[in-house]
This record gives structure tokens, sequence and C-alpha cells, in this order.
């Protein structure tokens, strides 16, 4: 399985910028990057148009937006459509990431709405999903992510193409605060995405990418990503300078 090392630019970055840090980044591991590896840039919206011209030369580095709204079109002021994210020259798009769950408010619904719709647009959705510190304390974790994965994937076609389905374990807890989930958390969240996968999708399940989320930087991500059921890594912090994306990417 081709792993998926995936940059989460959130917020940072005006376009001269997120095109600065792409071309250093495409440089850095310009004939580096392992044949089983892909990257993910998933930049602002107002730099998706000027990132895809920067890495349409850089194989295996693709192009991803960190939202959107389930309608081909419409009045919806202030949201993007799939298909406006796809002209962009995206191939992917988040739903359920924990900053827009929990501080935007999104539902388990509005993601599962999100996931269907943009794999039925062509977009490979990264559906986010992870425990908040309470809910863990409280032994809550099979619970929460049973209850994510469910809405998450509840209103996907039944002939869609789940090839592109990406899921990236992502605890709250361990997002833009240093902490990491250990080997033992990690492979144990792991273990139950994968298991609830196969429980809807059988074999299929285990073509599905589960990313790991959460404070991963170049000197933890070797070990992350040797864990059973990690197929990769979902990035925020230090994602947005190039050399250190570049060093988690080649890790
Ligand atoms: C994220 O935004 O998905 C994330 C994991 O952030 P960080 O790497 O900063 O914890």
């Amino acid at each position: 399985m081709m792993k998926l090392m995936a940059a989460n630019w959130k917020m940072y970055k005006t376009r001269a910028e997120a095109v600065e840090t792409a071309r250093l980044f495409a440089e850095l591991i310009a004939g580096r990057l392992p044949a089983d590896r892909e990257v993910l840039l998933i930049a602002p919206f107002t730099s998706l148009f000027a990132v895809a011209d920067e890495i349409v030369s850089a194989p295996g580095v693709f192009l991803g937006a960190q939202n959107f709204y389930p309608a081909a079109q419409g009045a919806f002021t202030g949201e993007i459509a799939p298909d406006m994210l796809l002209d962009a020259g995206c191939a992917y798009a988040l739903a359920g990431h924990s900053e827009r769950r929990h501080i935007l408010g999104e539902s388990d619904e509005f993601v599962g709405k999100k996931v269907a719709f943009g794999l039925a647009a062509g977009l490979s959705m990264v559906l986010c999903v992870g425990e908040k510190i309470e809910q863990r304390k409280a032994g809550e974790l099979r619970q929460v992510l049973t209850r994510q994965m469910e809405a998450g994937l509840s209103e996907i076609a039944p002939d869609a193409d789940i090839s592109t389905l990406v899921v990236a374990y992502e605890p709250v807890w361990a997002i833009g605060t240093g902490l990491t989930a250990g080997p033992l958390d990690i492979a144990e969240a792991h273990g139950i995405v994968r298991e609830l996968l196969r429980l809807r999708y059988g074999e299929k399940a285990n073509e599905i990418r589960i990313l790991y989320g959460g404070s991963v930087k170049p000197d933890n991500c070797g070990e992350i990503i040797g864990i059973d059921n990690v197929d990769g890594v979902l990035v925020g912090g230090a994602s947005l300078r190039a050399e250190s994306f570049a060093a988690i990417a080649l890790a």
C-alpha cells in the first residue's frame, strides 16, 4: 500500500509563502521520495491554484483542500464546492478535522454528508476521527471511534469507490500540543479503525489507508510510520516549514 504523508497548513501562509514552501519542499524531496510514498499538501483555499502550478511537475505530490460544503453549487455564501476544488487542482479533501468539529461545531452527521458528497464528486476523502482527553480517560476510545466512523461513512453510496477513502486517527489531545500518542496507543486505535472498516467493507478495508496525526515531527515519524496499520501521517505544525516536512516525508 502507498503510504500517504500529508501536510495540513491550516490557516497559515499567504499565497507567496505557500508557493515558496511548496517549491522548497519539492526541491528537497526531488528524486528521493521512496516509490511507496505519496505526499499531500493541504493548503488554504487562497493558495490552491498557485500551489497546484508549483507541484504539477513533482511526481507523487498531490494537492488537498481543508474543507468544502456538500452541495454542487448554490446560495451558500462563504462556502466552496467540490467541483471548485477539483478545478483548482485538488485530488483530496479533509472532513471531520477536530478543529472543525470542536471549534466550528460540525456534527458527525454533517461530516458524513461531506465524506459521501466529496467521494461522489471525485475527491479522495480523508475522514478524521479521534477522541478528546476526557473521553480517553473515561475509557471511551472505542465508543468514540465507532460513533465517528459510523456517522462518517454512513452516507457513502454502495457503489462508491472506497479505495480513495482515507481515515486519519488524530487524538484531539495530541493535536498541536506537542504530546504524541505512544506506539501502543496508536496501534490500539488504528487496530480499532481497521476492525470497523472490515466490519463495513470486508476485505476491501485493507486498501483503505489509515493515517496517524498528532504532533508528528521529523524525530518521531520514523517510529510512527512503522507501527501496524499506520499507512501514513497527517501533520500540522511540523509541516509548515519545508525542511521539517521534507524530513518527515522521507523518514
Ligand atoms: C493536524 O492538524 O491534523 C495535526 C495533527 O496537527 P499537529 O501536527 O500540529 O498536531
